[in-house]
């Protein structure tokens, strides 16, 4: 699902306020949204995983000097998926 740019703007405003510091990996403060929300795939332990099974809406955003992606969840950062 691709973020309207006031999603954009309400993910960066909630990211400003939460977030000290750059990059984990690099310590530049240098980052790009990426404009889709995203999923991570549920798994057993025996390594299968679900197709269609419960996930968190995440934001990512990328450090554009070394390529480290973070992951955020939606909800926490105030952002509705219905807007
Ligand atoms: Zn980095």
């Amino acid at each position: 699902m691709a973020l309207t740019e006031r999603q954009k703007q309400t993910v960066l405003g909630a990211l400003k306020e939460r977030i000290r510091g750059g990059c984990p990996m690099c310590l530049q403060a240098n980052w790009t949204i990426h404009n889709e929300v995203v999923s991570t795939m549920t798994a057993s332990l025996g390594g299968d995983t679900t197709i269609g099974g419960g996930f968190v809406p995440m934001i990512q955003i990328i450090c554009n000097n070394c390529g480290f992606v973070s992951h955020h969840a939606v909800g926490l950062l105030g952002i509705s998926l219905n807007e």
